[in-house]
């Protein structure tokens, strides 16, 4: 199997330059912040709050997140119903982000991910992939860009969608987003020592999957 890891933070274009990796490589695109966003609204919807550690641990057993393949698209299942259209928001980024520091959380997803892997040749995005997760991946990438210009990103993203934002909220969400993420104890978003850091803040989408399809056949 063939494995690429892209690590990087909120906003760093991950998602959308890995769906197209995989697609031009003919993988399988695996969205790992979907499934910890997945378990975010299943606490959320479970009124449990990022400060109840114990309630996240023991209310965590009872998600069932899979993931599946509809026209190629991935679809995220909570306990057997879609929910990519409920995961996209602020609130349940905010919850990600906190809830993700929980080892149980982490432990199985990990997992998930792990076979996901060994059954099909991925591209598969986080912040612990290269790290964690695949550790013997193929190819590593550290996919990262100024907060600015990920904040100025977000922003788009979301009005292009009709939600109402200010971006000086998004830029401290995303720093916000970024410390936790960074410092958590359990696997912290850091670059791997064999990732190849690819700074995307001056570079169009083409240029970063030109350069890491030129990394693939190298
Ligand atoms: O990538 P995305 O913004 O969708 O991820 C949402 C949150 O899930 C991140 O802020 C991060 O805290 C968490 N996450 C993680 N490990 C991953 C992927 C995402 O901790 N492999």
């Amino acid at each position: 199997m063939y494995n690429i890891a892209i690590d990087g933070p909120a906003g760093a274009g991950k998602s959308t330059i890995a769906k197209q990796i995989a697609r031009r490589k003919g993988y399988i695109y695996v969205d790992t912040g979907a499934m910890y966003r997945a378990m975010a609204l299943f606490l959320i919807e479970n009124q449990i709050s990022p400060e109840e550690p114990d309630k996240i641990s023991e209310k965590c057993r009872e998600a069932d997140i899979s993931i599946v393949y509809e026209n190629g698209e991935q679809v995220v299942l909570l306990n057997g119903r879609n929910v990519n259209g409920l995961i996209r928001t602020e609130e349940v980024s905010n919850m990600a982000s906190a809830s993700s520091v929980n080892g149980d959380v982490r432990k199985k997803l990990v997992e998930l991910q792990q076979k996901l892997a060994e059954k099909a040749d991925v591209v598969m995005d986080g912040r612990d992939i290269g790290t964690c997760v695949l550790p013997n991946a193929d190819l590593k990438i550290y996919l990262t860009a100024s907060s600015s210009v990920r904040a100025k990103r977000r922003y788009d993203e979301l009005a292009a969608r009709g939600e109402e934002c200010d971006i000086d909220v998004i830029k401290g969400d995303i720093e916000e987003r970024d410390y936790r993420d960074m410092h958590r104890d359990i696997s912290p978003l850091k670059q791997a020592d064999d990732a190849v850091l690819v700074d995307s803040s001056d570079m169009t989408i083409e240029e970063v999957i030109g350069r890491i399809l030129e990394l693939c056949a190298g």
